[in-house]
């Protein structure tokens, strides 16, 4: 479906776990709109069970002892936190909002709709014993006749697979049913006899970080206070062959004491209506911690919080309303209505990452993302990064689709205008840019070593491992010498390609459309080297040529004196393992008793940013110079000795002789590439 799953690596860059990435490779897919007008009754029943009522009472007092943010008005931006009403009834949400806040669009036109069979899902939450989702779906004005109608659960977050149980007592019309392994079933003609049709089932709810969450962390979870979901693998949909209706839902949030927040209506308490304009979208029952919504510059944002840390909503709010007109300017196409984020709970320590649908964008962040927050007032560079990279998916990824085989595009395209667009907007600085691009050519060139497949090739899988490197890095790294190059002759940028696929008859774009925009913009030879071709764009030649300063800047180097010879394979990046040639007698090695012979398997943390050697650096005793952090007190050096393994700690001595070539960017030269 439309959904790209952004991971972001915060400070040390650690790889995402394997399971998220097979999951990755499923986001690809696309299913065809559902056809109908659907309406969405959501009913969240906590007081029913045991330990439903507990929960109730907890979280009422809980949210009461907090109570809701109440953000400031500040220049031409309003920011209002609605505080839940404490007794719901069954009123129009609308009624707890100053107007309507409808989901996202980007302005179009939109086909007449045909026929309008009607959906209703009805879904309800059960916390107790084991918490699930139950769900109906009744289906009215079917006609027997078209036939061919199958019922649909995508496999989104390969529920199917999964070793634990998650769909249960599914039923068509009161009677039992398996969905086949592609999540589908085709239902009988004799279920359409009276133009309806009741689907049933549910689905079981597992807790956050959870060894279930853990393996399907796209699958709904709880917490103590809410369930999160989305609607692609929890909300089953009817297809008919020849419909071709939008879906309209209208979401009801009756008869109970509790709150829904929904991608495409927002925060809601009693009945909600709202629209979901696809078959694709977030939701999560229960009340947020925390919730803005600010209007600044004609863009609306709206921010519920589920963690349960420092309030994140205005922060993402901000970013958000600083980065909207910009994309609408460089792209021409306005977005219209309200952008909704669902702020979650990391259950990983080191990767907050973020999930766009056609409504709804959910960010899942670490606990560390939020401490920097509380600690400075300002989220992480590589959380802005990511708020960023989700947003622009509104345009490139939600609106303008790709079948799969163009990830490098969408997702490489999208990390760097979304970059670029965060300089512009002031949300990350020139020096983070420069930086930024210089860690993508990094990770892209270690990835390329391995053989870099031509983004022309139409049967890469580009979300196994190595794939989906070379997608985004090198999708941004193409993404930037477009750019620098469409700068320099034309002074136009690369979102003239963005432009010209929403030109185009389809919102569903295809490589010819990009290589008919890069030959209309006279880059046929980029085409030809960077897409049909296996290259890769050097970042620092395109940073100083649009307006960064090359300096030199000496570095202090981490000396251990031992010289060593390398004993693993030539290709990784590390220095160990290494067996130890010579000691430097006087050396801090030495003092450690560091031995000729003893294998080097670890030696601690490494350097982020390791920095060249000059070349005055003495020959030997050269282990660990730039590679051990310059701040290390201490050097913990696992050794083999003998065949066995033992730890000794060196006390190393800072020596000079490493320089870093550094990029300072030039407002002057540089004048006019980040005004966008
Ligand atoms: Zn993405």
């Amino acid at each position: 479906m439309n959904m790209s799953r952004c991971t972001k690596e915060l400070i040390s860059v650690s790889a995402p776990g394997s399971r998220p990435r097979q999951i990755a490779r499923r986001y690809a897919l696309h299913f065809e709109p559902l056809m109908f007008l659907a309406i969405l009754l959501i009913t969240f029943l906590a007081g029913d069970g045991r330990t439903g009522n507990a929960q109730t009472e907890n979280s009422a007092s809980f949210l009461r002892a907090r109570g809701l943010l109440v953000a400031e008005s500040k220049g031409d931006s309003s920011a209002r936190s609605r505080p839940l009403p404490p007794q719901l009834s069954a009123v129009d949400a609308a009624r707890h909002q100053d107007e309507p806040l409808k989901s996202i669009r980007l302005t179009r036109s939109h086909k007449a709709p045909r026929a309008r069979p009607k959906l209703v899902h009805t879904v309800t939450y059960e916390p107790a014993i084991q918490p699930r989702l139950l769900i109906s779906l009744r289906a009215t004005g079917l006609r027997a006749s078209a036939g061919g109608l199958v019922c649909e659960l995508p496999d989104w977050g390969e529920w199917a697979s999964a070793t634990f149980p998650y769909l249960r007592n599914l039923r068509i019309d009161g009677q039992p049913q398996k969905l086949r392994s592609d999540g589908t079933i085709v239902v009988p003609r004799a279920f359409l006899v009276d133009g309806e049709l009741r689907v049933s089932y549910e689905i079981l709810v597992y807790p956050l970080a959870s060894v279930e969450h853990q393996q399907r962390p796209l699958l709904p979870y709880h917490s103590r206070d809410h369930v999160f979901a989305f609607v692609q693998n929890t909300l089953v949909r009817l297809r008919v062959a020849g419909a071709s209706l939008d879906v309209t839902a209208i979401v009801h949030v009756g008869k109970t004491n509790d709150t829904v927040f929904t991608g495409w209506a927002g925060l809601g308490s009693g009945p909600q209506a709202g629209e979901l304009a696809a078959d694709d979208g977030i939701f999560a029952l229960g009340r947020p911690i925390r919730h803005t919504v600010v209007n600044a510059g004609g863009a609306r944002v709206e921010v519920a919080q589920y963690a349960d840390a420092t309030d994140a909503t205005r922060a993402i709010a901000d970013i958000a309303t600083a980065l909207l007109p910009t994309y609408a300017r460089a792209t021409g196409q306005k977005s219209s209505g309200v952008v909704r984020f669902v702020v979650e709970e990391s259950s990983s320590e080191e990767i907050s990452n973020g999930t766009t649908t056609a409504a709804g964008i959910v960010l899942t962040l670490t606990k560390g993302a939020m401490t920097t927050l509380a600690e400075t007032g300002q989220l992480p560079d590589s959380i802005k990064r990511l708020i960023a990279h989700e947003l622009f998916h509104c345009w490139l990824g939600a609106e303008l689709r790709e079948d799969g085989s163009l990830v490098w595009f969408s997702e490489g395209f999208t990390d760097y205008i979304s970059l670029k667009h965060s300089v512009a907007a002031g949300v990350i600085s020139p020096a983070r840019f420069a930086e930024r691009m210089l860690e993508i050519e990094r990770l892209a060139r270690a990835q390329a070593a391995h053989g870099r497949p031509a983004f022309a090739d139409l049967s890469v899988n580009w979300r196994e491992d190595g794939a989906e490197t070379i997608a985004y890095r090198a999708g941004a790294l193409l993404a930037f010498l477009v750019d620098v190059r469409l700068h320099e002759r034309r002074h136009k940028t690369v979102a003239e390609i963005i432009r010209a696929l929403f030109r185009g008859e389809s919102r569903k774009y295809q490589l010819s459309q990009i290589r008919d925009a890069m030959t209309t913009l006279g880059l046929q030879d980029v085409y030809k080297e960077f897409v049909e071709g296996s290259d890769l764009p050097a970042a620092r030649s395109l940073l100083t040529a649009i307006g960064y300063d090359e300096a030199k800047e000496p570095a202090a180097l981490t000396y251990l004196g031992i010289e060593t010879r390398l004993a693993g394979p030539m290709s990784t990046d590390d220095v160990v393992p290494a067996v130890v040639v010579e000691v430097d007698p006087k050396g801090p090695g030495s003092n450690a008793d560091v031995l000729p012979g003893d294998t080097i398997v670890g030696y601690g943390s490494r350097r982020v940013n390791p920095p060249e050697l000059r070349s005055d650096v003495p020959e030997r005793y050269r282990f660990g110079l730039n590679r051990i952090p310059s701040g290390a007190k201490s050097v913990p050096l696992d050794l083999l000795r003998n065949g066995k393994r033992l730890q000794v700690t060196v006390v190393p001595v800072l020596i000079p002789g490493g320089q870093r070539v550094s990029l300072r960017w030039n407002p002057e030269r540089g004048k006019g590439f980040f005004e966008v």
